[in-house]
């Protein structure tokens, strides 16, 4: 059934007018009629059972009726990503969503060859993806910072796994850690960066083999072996 991420409060009669995108979708895409229903979840409350109570060109309303699931927490790795080209930084977002993160920083880095992110298109990547992946929390999407902010910010305690092609795999990692993987941009983390991100309390250099893989594939490689606790 198709699940919509809405932003109001979830609960028993509350009725909730869609947004022109997810109208269209319903309308158009999904041609559901009155009567039918559809999930919603809020990121907060759960997910809702409810009814197309309306549904026309002007307006799609749905009537919340069940509590199917409850609210799961926001849990998982942190994952502070350069900014890298477009079409690769989405798809790090959609997949990041899909593999469990719980945040996603963009990071800019020294080698950045993109300096500018849009921070509510991404965010809404990771909506889409977290409906399509059937999960009830949407990682948040943070304002792009530089690497040297992005360190200085991490809360205390957590632990920062920098994913180097150049250096040795340095510390261990598990699954119940709290992690913050940083990857780097298209040219790699400059030694500075590298230097930085060492001299991190609680760092952790991570290799992930000898072949260089490309920005995006690392993160994914990366948090795939993190949810499924492979190190
Ligand atoms: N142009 C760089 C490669 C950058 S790859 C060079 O030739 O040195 C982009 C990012 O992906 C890197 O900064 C690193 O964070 C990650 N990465 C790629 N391959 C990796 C590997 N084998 N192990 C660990 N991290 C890797």
């Amino acid at each position: 059934m198709i699940r919509l991420f809405v932003s109001e409060a979830l609960s028993v009669g509350q009725v909730i007018n869609l947004t022109e995108k997810q109208h269209h979708y319903v309308l158009h895409v999904m041609r559901l009629k009155v009567g039918q229903s559809i999930f919603v979840f809020n990121g907060r409350d759960g997910l809702w059972q409810g009814v197309i109570e309306q549904l026309d060109k002007k307006v799609a309303r749905v009537l919340v009726q069940d509590l199917v699931q409850k609210q799961t927490p926001l849990d998982g790795a942190d994952l502070y990503m350069a900014v890298i080209k477009k079409e690769a930084l989405d798809f790090v977002v959609q997949k990041a969503v899909e593999l469990g993160v719980r945040s996603i920083h963009p990071v800019l880095c020294a080698r950045s060859v993109v300096s500018k992110i849009n921070q509510e298109r991404l965010q809404q990547i990771a909506i889409e993806a977290a409906e399509q992946c059937e999960r009830l929390n949407v990682p948040c999407l943070y304002p792009a910072v530089s690497l040297v902010q992005a360190v200085a910010d991490l809360p205390v305690g957590q632990m920062l796994a920098f994913l180097n092609e150049r250096g040795a795999q340095a510390g261990q990692l598990t699954r119940n850690q709290d992690v913050a993987f940083f990857v780097g941009p298209e040219g790699g983390f400059t030694p500075a960066e590298i230097q930085l991100m060492s001299s991190y309390p609680k760092a952790v250099s991570v290799h992930l083999g000898q072949t260089i893989l490309r920005a995006e594939t690392a993160a994914v490689a990366i948090l795939s072996c993190y949810a499924f606790d492979i190190f």
